[in-house]
């Protein structure tokens, strides 16, 4: 069973606020009468028992170590039952919803697809900003590798900081390597909606052009090697979405991830 967890939060923005409404526009999309409830890979997710919601954990008064200590004890309860898709909220809320499968799963790779390493040692003085969760994530020392996609935002320090957790970069310059991406062992999945290129995910907070098209995404999710455990779908901003565009663009991701979730392939 996969559980479909709202992380709605974004107190640890920094640059807009609006990722907090994502979850509910999230899944309203993937209901949406437009569409029918297949995977592209020939999965009914309309079927009964193969996902359930979850709800929302409860972030709206909580900021700062308690809001991570909710979302980390959620996700380690809906654990054991399966699979778990988180939908955020902003970046920041990877770092206790991963460190619960770190936890849980010895070994864990983490696929990570961004415009953004979210490496930063520190982002306006908040070290559990939206741009760090990564480097809190490497420094537990219990990540066994993280290979990032689509990054376009790299300056000295984030490189500095790639080179001394060890992080695997495709850089959006580079994405000769995208297709071999494969992993041993368990692969939790992080995906930030502004990996996309604007064209095709308005909805963020911080537009950063020339990246991935929604196929190119779909094709990594397809086609990486390892086995899913996890996920996550973070950084929609509805205030950027009016038509709900980009809300479609997460939800027809989800359903892959889903897909993907149930074959349980390595
Ligand atoms: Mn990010
Ligand atoms: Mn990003």
């Amino acid at each position: 069973m996969i559980s479909l967890l709202g992380l709605p939060q974004d107190n640890n923005s920094s640059y807009l606020t609006g990722p907090a409404l994502a979850p509910q526009r999230i899944r309203e999309a993937i209901r949406c009468d437009s569409a029918n409830m297949f995977t592209e890979t020939g999965h009914d997710l309309g079927a009964d028992g193969l996902w359930s919601d979850a709800g929302d954990v409860a972030l709206a008064d909580l900021a700062g170590k308690a809001a991570f200590t909710a979302i980390h004890s959620r996700v380690a309860a809906l654990i054991p039952q399966g699979r778990v898709l988180s939908l955020g909220g902003d970046h920041s809320v990877a770092y206790p919803a991963i460190f619960a499968h770190a936890q849980a799963y010895d070994g864990l790779n983490i696929l990570h697809i961004d415009a953004h390493p979210d490496l930063y040692d520190d982002m306006q003085d908040n070290p559990f900003s939206h741009a760090s969760p990564f480097a809190r994530l490497m420094e537990s020392g219990r990540v066994k590798r993280l290979v990032q996609v689509g990054i376009r935002t790299l300056n000295a320090h984030q490189r500095a900081q790639a080179s001394r957790f060890g992080v695997e970069i495709h850089e959006m310059r580079d994405l000769s390597g995208v297709a071999a991406i494969a992993f041993d062992g368990p692969v939790y999945l992080s995906f930030d909606l502004d990996a996309l290129d604007p064209a095709f995910a308005p909805g963020v907070s911080h537009f950063e052009p020339g990246g991935l098209s929604t196929r190119e995404v779909l094709s990594i999710i397809h086609n990486f090697k390892g086995t899913l455990i996890g996920a996550d779908i973070v950084e929609l901003n509805p205030h950027r979405d009016p038509y709900g565009m980009t809300a479609m663009v997460a939800a027809k991701i989800a359903k892959e991830i889903m897909g993907r979730m149930i074959e349980a392939r390595g």
